[in-house]
Formats: C-alpha cells, sequence, structure tokens
C-alpha cells in the first residue's frame, strides 16, 4: 500500500526536493529511506537482492538493475551498501550513465575507507559528501531528535545540493557534527567500536534478565539488544576498515587482563589468609551494645589496603602500561 504522510512532520519545499537513489537497500537503506519518503523526496532504490515488495510499501521506486538506476539521472547516489561490498557495488555502478552534477553520499559506519574510494573512483564532476548517522533502526526508532548525525564535505561544488541533503537530518532533529574522516575514525574506535565489541562479549555471557536488575544490569541488557541485531559483517567492517580498531582490542584486552590481575594477585591471597585467622579468632569476639567487635591485642594484623603497591606487583601492571603505551 501507499505509505501514509504524515502532515506534521516538516517536509521538504519543492525547491529542496531531491531524488535520491538508496544503493543497497538492507537493513539501514529502507530505515532512511523510509524518513525521506516521509520528508517528501523522491526515493528510487537498488540492490543485490530483491526488494521491490518492500520498497513499494515504503513509497520507494525499485530497481534490480544498475543501469536503470542510473539512467534515471538521480541527483544523489546514497551509499548504503555494507561496507566489506561497498568497493565492488561502487565499481559495478554504470558512472558514465549519471549526470555530471551528481553528488555521492555514504553512511559507513568507517569514514576514511569510502572516501578514499570515492576519490579514486569517481570522475572528478561528482560531489562526495561523507557521513555517518550516528544511530540505527534500534536506537532511532523513536525519532532521530538529538542523534549525531556526522559529516565531511570531502568534495563539494554545488552546495545547495549537498545542504539539500543535510536537511534531512536537520529536519529530524539531528545534531549535526561537521568533522574529517579521519577525526570520525578516531573518535568512533574508541566508542562505537569498544560498545559493538562488549555487547558481543556480553551476548556470548548469555545475560540472562532477572528479578532484581540493578539499572547498571538493564542497561548492559539493552547494550546486547542494540548491537547483537546489527549484522555480524557491520560489526567486522568496524573492525577491519577502521585503522584504530586494532589498538582499542589490544587495550580492551590488557585492561581485562589488568583487572583480573587485581582481584586474584598477590591481594587475594592475602585477604584468603586474612579471613582465615579472624575465622580462627572467633572465640576471641566480644559483643558490646550488640556489635561485633574485634579483640585486636590477640589477632596478627595484616596491612590489606593500607598500602596496595606493597603487595600488588604494579611493577608489572606499569610495565604493561608502557608497552601499550598508556603511561
Ligand atoms: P550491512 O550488513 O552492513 O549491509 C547490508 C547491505 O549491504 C544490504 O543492502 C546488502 O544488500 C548489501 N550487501 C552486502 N553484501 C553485499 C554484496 N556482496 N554485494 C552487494 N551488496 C551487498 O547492514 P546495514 O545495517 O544495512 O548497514 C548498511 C550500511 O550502513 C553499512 O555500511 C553500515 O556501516 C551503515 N550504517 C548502519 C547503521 C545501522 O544501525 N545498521 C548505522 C549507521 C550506518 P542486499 O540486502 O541486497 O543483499
Amino acid at each position: 500500500g501507499e505509505v501514509s504522510l504524515d502532515d506534521t512532520r516538516p517536509g521538504c519545499n519543492e525547491q529542496n526536493k531531491l531524488k535520491i537513489a538508496v544503493v543497497g537497500f538492507g537493513n539501514f537503506g529502507q530505515f532512511l529511506a523510509k524518513e525521506m519518503v516521509m520528508q517528501g523526496h523522491q526515493v528510487l532504490a537498488y540492490s543485490r537482492s530483491d526488494y521491490s515488495r518492500v520498497a513499494k510499501e515504503i513509497g520507494v521506486q525499485y530497481f534490480s538493475n544498475p543501469d536503470d538506476l542510473c539512467e534515471e539521472h538521480p541527483e544523489v547516489i546514497l551509499l548504503c551498501t555494507s561496507i566489506l561490498s561497498t568497493e565492488k557495488v561502487l565499481h559495478s555502478l554504470p558512472l558514465d550513465r549519471l549526470r555530471r552534477s551528481t553528488l555521492f553520499v555514504d553512511v559507513l559506519s568507517v569514514k576514511e575507507f569510502p572516501c578514499s574510494l570515492f576519490l579514486h573512483y569517481l570522475p572528478k564532476d561528482f560531489d562526495i559528501l561523507c557521513t555517518h548517522p550516528m544511530f540505527g533502526p534500534y536506537s532511532g526508532k523513536l525519532g532521530w531528535a538529538g542523534l549525531p548525525f556526522v559529516f565531511d564535505m570531502v568534495r563539494v561544488t554545488r552546495a545547495h545540493q549537498a545542504e539539500a541533503f543535510l536537511d534531512i537530518f536537520r529536519r529530524a532533529g539531528c545534531r549535526m557534527v561537521e568533522m574529517t574522516c579521519a577525526e570520525h575514525d578516531k573518535h568512533a574506535a574508541g566508542s562505537q567500536f569498544i560498545t559493538h565489541m562488549l555487547g558481543r562479549v556480553l551476548e556470548k555471557v548469555g545475560l540472562v534478565n532477572t528479578p532484581i536488575n540493578t539499572k547498571g544490569y538493564e542497561s548492559l541488557l539493552s547494550l546486547v539488544d542494540n548491537t547483537a541485531r546489527d549484522s555480524f559483517e557491520l560489526f567486522y567492517g568496524l573492525f577491519l576498515y577502521n585503522k584504530n580498531a586494532m589498538e582499542q582490542l589490544d587495550k580492551l584486552d590488557w585492561a581485562f587482563e589488568m583487572v583480573r590481575k587485581q582481584l586474584s594477585g598477590h591481594l587475594h591471597d592475602l585477604v584468603r589468609k586474612q579471613l582465615m585467622l579472624e575465622t580462627s579468632n572467633e572465640l576471641s569476639r566480644v559483643v558490646v551494645n550488640g556489635n561485633i567487635m574485634h579483640n585486636h591485642s590477640k589477632k596478627l594484623m595484616i596491612p590489606i589496603v593500607a598500602n596496595p603497591s606493597d603487595i600488588v606487583d604494579f611493577g608489572e601492571i606499569r610495565h604493561d602500561l608502557v608497552a601499550n603505551g598508556v603511561e
């Protein structure tokens, strides 16, 4: 059926109306297309799989052939393909069928990679806008207001066209953040990649709902929910095509080891000894006003936390810190 246009939603006027071709009409491509249709843009789509039915439902004109799509002369080509398939898909587009004034946009979750692909493959006449909406069908299901939208005007000669495209996200209330692709990748490895990594690790742990969930635990459950829904290919792309991701993975490994050491190092032995002594000194406890008091004079005390650096081998940990460039 037809989409029902929400009258209250701010839409584009005739001047700003764009003809946008979504290439890669999967999970995220469809999610973006719905909003663009809602705002009154003309949306076309092409993908490897046949999405003609779902396209019709959301008011998108579907093409199963890239030549036919390009013959329609869309003003914007919006790449929503998986990170791993982007180069292949870009390479397979008949660029010579497009107008020279075409604007190429991508929404890949890594930015330096598509930026250099575009610069490498696209004729000089095409404009290039690299973007990353920092939300997805799950986190943005209740609307995009306040959600960050990163963009880099890599090569823009027709500003009004790029601005008309950015307006889609402005109108939806996104927080527009302009930064270079390199800056994005650095920030994203330290935030988004870590989030996905921990979400996937916790999914393997198999967290279950309990009758006594704390707020913190609830946030872990929603982290799993938020990240495990994305395709593994997306996660893999975040890792493989962001040169900063490996460093973050190493840091996570190191941090896990360090915290584990803190728990199970020498301190552990000392605590155990202390507990054993306490048990053997049970009889030396006296009760005063209902409180259990220890009879310290009869007990050998071991300073557990007085000066942790005396007990835990921090030398070794510091060595790790230096090796990982943290200190
Ligand atoms: P994805 O698994 O990253 O990508 C799925 C899309 O890639 C589908 O359109 C699929 O086409 C296409 N594709 C995969 N392998 C292909 C191949 N070998 N040849 C041709 N096409 C291929 O999942 P996604 O969530 O839809 O993400 C799409 C893009 O948006 C990614 O670059 C991702 O980084 C970015 N992004 C996603 C989110 C999110 O929340 N999901 C948020 C921001 C940005 P078919 O379906 O036709 O097979």
